[in-house]
């Protein structure tokens, strides 16, 4: 880019933890347009000033959004450049954004990607977990029932999944996958990422659940949590669970059926009867 083209909005990535990665089209960009949208102006403006970016900040984030769209649209039509971003990685990506990019499309304005880093796929691309096919789910729910439910939805899932937690709630949210997904189902905790404290660990769920409940270290700093999607050897061992299930249960009463079918197959039990 030789200069920001007028009437576009550029959605630039930012770091999420090495200040340096951040590309050099994106400072190239952040210098050229006439004004950054920022999540929160104090938290950039270091990272900007570090780069060379005196271009004027303006906030956009989750409270003034509405406002704030209208009124970067307007700059947009009149033929202002303006460039997104969000406190850390991606914008859009479990941060604002999404509608200042509607709202800019729906007025014809361009929208120009400046891609760079995404804590889910910087995670996914040193997980050593299938990653030809991927969900990304951002936060679960932070109450337990809430967690739980799309922790359901998911188990059943053959692709990879994605999650972002909160270090105040991932020893909670590993403890459920365990139990839902089951204890074998490979994971992985990537922490703090790109930053000194780096962390990068892969076992099975209950394993990784134990160690991050019993280590204070590994419940600090940003998570991302991946878990492998439910494989060809799990789906066997469902079928089975659910045949012999199907079998006890007009026997026993149907807590007591499952038990046993998930003792004998080694399918999880929440995954043959909800109860
Ligand atoms: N837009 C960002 C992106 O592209 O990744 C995500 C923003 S979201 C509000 C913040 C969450 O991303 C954190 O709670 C954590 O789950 C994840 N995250 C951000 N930076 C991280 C890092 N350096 N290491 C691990 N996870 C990170």
């Amino acid at each position: 880019m030789s200069s920001a083209q007028p009437g576009a909005l550029w959605v630039v990535a930012t770091p999420i933890g090495h200040r340096d990665d951040l590309s050099a089209r994106a400072i190239e960009t952040l210098r050229a347009v006439d004004v950054i949208a920022a999540e929160d102006t104090r938290h950039s403006r270091p990272l900007l000033v570090h780069h060379g970016v005196d271009t004027p900040l303006i906030a956009l984030h989750e409270h003034n959004e509405r406002d704030a769209v209208d009124a970067i649209v307007r700059r947009l039509v009149a033929g202002e450049s303006v460039a997104l971003i969000s406190d850390a990685g991606t914008p859009l990506i479990s941060d604002p954004g999404f509608r200042l990019v509607r709202a800019a499309l729906a007025a014809n304005v361009r929208c120009i990607p400046v891609p760079g880093a995404c804590a889910a796929i910087a995670a996914l691309s040193v997980a050593g977990l299938p990653s030809d096919r991927f969900v990304f789910e951002g936060f679960l729910p932070p109450k337990a029932t809430g967690r739980r439910q799309r922790l359901q939805e998911l188990a059943g899932d053959a692709r990879t999944v994605i999650f972002y937690e909160s270090s105040h709630r991932v020893a909670e949210s590993l403890a459920d996958m365990r139990d839902v997904f089951g204890a074998e189902r490979e994971a992985v905790l990537a922490r703090e990422l790109t930053k000194m404290f780096e962390t990068v660990l892969g076992e099975p769920l209950a394993e990784l659940a134990a160690r991050v409940a019993s280590d204070p270290d590994q419940q600090r700093g940003e998570c991302v949590i991946l878990v492998a999607g439910r494989g060809e050897e799990a789906d066997a061992k469902l079928a089975e669970g659910q045949r012999i299930f199907a079998i006890l249960r007009d026997e026993l009463p149907p807590a007591k059926a499952a038990k046993m079918a998930a003792a004998i197959s080694g399918a999880p039990r929440k995954l043959l009867y909800e109860g």
